[in-house]
């Protein structure tokens, strides 16, 4: 397993973490298999999502606190960032994708994102490959 730091910046943040992942697959000399990119937290998560226009990530952020308000009367954990853990189950811990002759197989417009919610944080992202030969 590579264990990858992410530093983030801002309370809400997606960072493409394409590369790092793919720097990881590099380095293991596997050419086919799956890699699974885990994140060990619970008010951050990770989503495949367009590259090609920043302004879809933006917009990811904005459609999430339209869902997920950032204050609500109802919310009753003490630690005050409740809108952060729902953020973070919508979005999911993991994703899978799959490599070919050493690369990482994701389509055109389609880029990793590790998603801060509860920022600016440092971060961890795991990354473990299964070689399918
Ligand atoms: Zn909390």
């Amino acid at each position: 397993m590579t264990e990858l730091t992410v530093a983030t910046l801002q309370p809400a943040q997606f960072i493409d973490i394409t590369g790092a992942v793919q720097r990881a697959i590099s380095a293991t000399g596997v050419t086919d298999g799956v890699c699974t990119v885990f994140v060990p937290h619970t008010t951050a998560g990770i989503t495949i999502q367009e590259n090609a226009d920043p302004d879809v990530v933006t917009d990811m952020l904005y459609a999430l606190d339209q869902v997920v308000p950032l204050r609500n009367s109802h919310y009753r954990h003490a630690e005050g960032n409740s809108a952060a853990h729902v953020k973070a189950s919508l979005l999911g811990s993991s994703v899978t994708a799959l490599i070919k002759a050493g690369r990482l197989q994701l389509g055109t417009w389609q880029a990793l994102y590790f998603c801060e919610f509860d920022g600016p944080r440092t971060r961890q992202v795991w990354v473990t490959i299964q070689c399918s030969r």
